[in-house]
């Protein structure tokens, strides 16, 4: 199959496999397994922390972010799209008791520092204690400039805030920026990174901060149920698509853009071309198509996409341009 659903369906490579096979292991919640304790090490020194925690999902890095950060009845501030706000169940405020505060997106993706600024609430008995920004890099596939984060960085330093990035694709937006790492997650006091998307792991994510946040995250993580035991032969994984697949993720975008650029010419696909959005393509599908049917179409012949008139295809290591170029041949034949 051809699958443009998502950068999370991508499968270890047999090399992959090889490592989570042989990978040593030891009870982690007993901080016995040398293949996690490899993992955090390796990624805490990786991206300029003092602490990682491996965590069995993005959602969990960054739920553990925001229980670490904010206490029972402080607020975080984000993005109204961010996948903290939207797209995690509400677990901030379920099981953290933490209010969220989101503020309109810019169509960049960044957040305006004025309507951030007015959201802030006074200290007074009133209100929500606001105690964190939360940012998104790369966000529907954008990539937010090192100019900004630095801003960012400024902004909260002077309101006392602290600075959180869900990260689950920063490699793409160090990968498009042709940057270290490092160049990014500098500006933030934690990050979390989705170890299972295009960097290809096939399970996990890693939050990355001080070790006093960590130990407080780590200790989160128990009480929510996301202590692991032999976790070994996933943090492999998760430690070998961190050291061979970041850099790959360029071909990705080029791909992306390749499929974008094909699209456009299809009619009734319309595609924006302005805007840079990494490994992912959008389209605006129009009325008359019949997407549902398109897609069980599509799916007969071995190609999967989420059947949707605000279509979003995504690329990754398992598409190839040939895989590309078969998708936009069936495509044109059934449009
Ligand atoms: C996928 C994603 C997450 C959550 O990751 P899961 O591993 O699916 O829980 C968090 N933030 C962003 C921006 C994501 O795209």
């Amino acid at each position: 199959m051809i699958d443009f659903r998502s950068d999370t369906v991508t499968q270890p490579s047999l090399a992959m496999r090889e490592v989570m096979f042989n990978a040593p292991l030891g009870d982690d919640v007993y901080g016995d397994d040398p293949s996690v304790n490899a993992l955090e090490k390796f990624a805490s020194e990786r991206h300029g922390f003092a602490s990682a925690l491996f965590c069995s999902s993005g959602t969990q890095a960054n739920l553990l972010a925001l229980m670490a950060h904010c206490q029972r009845g402080d607020e975080y501030i984000c993005g109204q799209s961010a996948h903290n706000y939207k797209f995690e169940g509400g677990g901030a405020a379920v099981l953290g008791s933490i209010q969220p505060q989101p503020i309109e997106n810019e169509n960049d993706g960044t957040l305006c520092f004025n309507k951030l600024k007015a959201a802030i609430k006074p200290n007074d008995f009133h209100f929500a204690h606001t105690r964190l920004l939360s940012l998104e890099n790369t966000i529907a596939g954008k990539v937010l400039k090192l100019e900004y984060l630095a801003q960012a960085r400024r902004f909260v330093d002077f309101h006392n805030l602290a600075l959180h990035l869900d990260g689950a694709r920063v490699y793409n937006a160090a990968a498009e920026l042709d940057i270290d790492i490092t160049a990014i997650t500098t500006h933030f006091d934690s990050v979390s990174i989705c170890l299972s998307k295009g960097l290809g792991a096939p399970v996990g994510s890693l939050l990355l901060g001080s070790e006093e946040l960590i130990n407080t995250a780590k200790r989160w993580r128990k009480v929510l149920g996301g202590g692991m035991r032999q976790a070994g032969m996933l943090a492999a994984a998760g430690h070998y698509a961190l050291e061979h697949n970041s850099k790959r993720l360029i071909d990705d975008h080029h791909n992306a853009r390749y499929l974008a650029e094909q699209l456009a010419n299809i009619s009734g696909f319309e595609v924006d071309l302005s805007i840079n959005t990494t490994n992912m393509v959008y389209a605006k599908v129009a009325d008359h198509i019949d997407i549902n049917a398109l897609a069980d179409k599509l799916k007969a012949q071995g190609i999967l996409i989420s059947p949707n008139h605000n279509l979003r295809l995504v690329t990754h290591l398992g598409i190839t341009c040939a895989d590309i170029k078969q998708f936009i041949r069936l495509l044109s034949a059934h449009i």
